[in-house]
């Protein structure tokens, strides 16, 4: 999970559901949030979600307060991050001496180490196929003497299912992308890449309260289910930024994909 993860990815095994691995993390480990400094961590729209809500402030408070944007390498799309604080690079959600203030809602990413999710969709078949591998952080004491898990104990431990069914979702967006071969965007469609994605509040506002003709044309239990349910919404607003940018012409800014 540190800034070097991709490093430490043992990829000589596959791990599937059924196969196991020994780990604990424990408070009475030297290593105790070690691992929550200096982290490149990606924020997924989930991520952004769930905290927003576990900090009662939205999604434009959020991403101003705790995140930095960067530009994806290859997708050119805008990629959200923690930004970590203070002289030893903290994340900001690290109570020191006590561990993680916002446990119940922490990141995917702080939910699945020391594992690391791959998967993938095929065009062929239905939903996605997915396999895991180890990360081994030389500084992590939880290999030492860990107990024994299956990944899918794992998952279930961890509560990762619902992490990974939204991640996909959004995988499926980055897909369509890849599909479609557009090679880079507007700035009006990163604007609404982003407000789509990460910025639910604002996505809302726009879309359900602004003079948003596309409203009209979704039909009415659509609308009334974005409306009451926020999870409904952050869902509704993946799909129809994929619609726009990658599926026909975008008619939130006139403008068609760039080639
Ligand atoms: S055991 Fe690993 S995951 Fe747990 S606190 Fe130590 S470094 Fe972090
Ligand atoms: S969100 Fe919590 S678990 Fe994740 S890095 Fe921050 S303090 Fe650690």
């Amino acid at each position: 999970m540190t800034h070097e993860a991709e490093a430490y990815i043992d990829d000589s095994r596959e791990l599937r559901d059924d196969d196991t691995f020994c780990f604990s993390c424990t408070p009475d480990k030297e290593c105790f949030t070690a691992c929550c400094h200096d982290l490149n961590l990606v924020l997924m729209p989930y991520d952004i979600f769930r905290l927003k809500h576990r900090l009662g402030i939205t999604s434009q408070e959020f991403l101003d307060r705790y995140t930095s944007v960067h530009v994806g390498q290859g997708s050119g799309l805008p990629v959200v991050m923690l930004q970590m604080e203070g002289p030893y690079l903290k994340c900001p959600f690290l109570e020191e001496g006590k561990g993680c203030s916002v446990y119940e809602d922490r990141p995917g990413a702080c939910r699945t180490y020391p594992l690391a999710r791959i998967a993938a969709r095929s065009k062929d078949r239905e939903g996605v196929d997915e396999f895991y591998y180890l990360v081994r952080e030389p500084d992590c004491q939880g290999f030492n003497g860990g107990r024994q898990w299956s990944v899918r104990e794992w998952k279930e431990h961890e509560g990762i299912a619902e992490y990974n069914e939204m991640n996909d979702l959004f995988g499926e967006l980055l897909q369509a992308k890849t599909e479609t071969g557009v090679q880079s965007l507007h700035a009006d469609q990163i604007e609404l890449f982003y407000m789509g994605c990460y910025n639910l509040d604002e996505f809302r506002r726009y879309f359900l309260e602004g003079p948003n003709l596309d409203r009209y044309m979704e039909p009415e239990e659509v609308v009334k289910s974005i409306s009451e349910d926020e999870l409904e919404l952050l869902k509704f607003a993946i799909g129809w930024v994929k619609k726009k940018l990658f599926q026909g012409s975008c008619f939130a800014c006139g403008l068609p994909p760039q080639e």
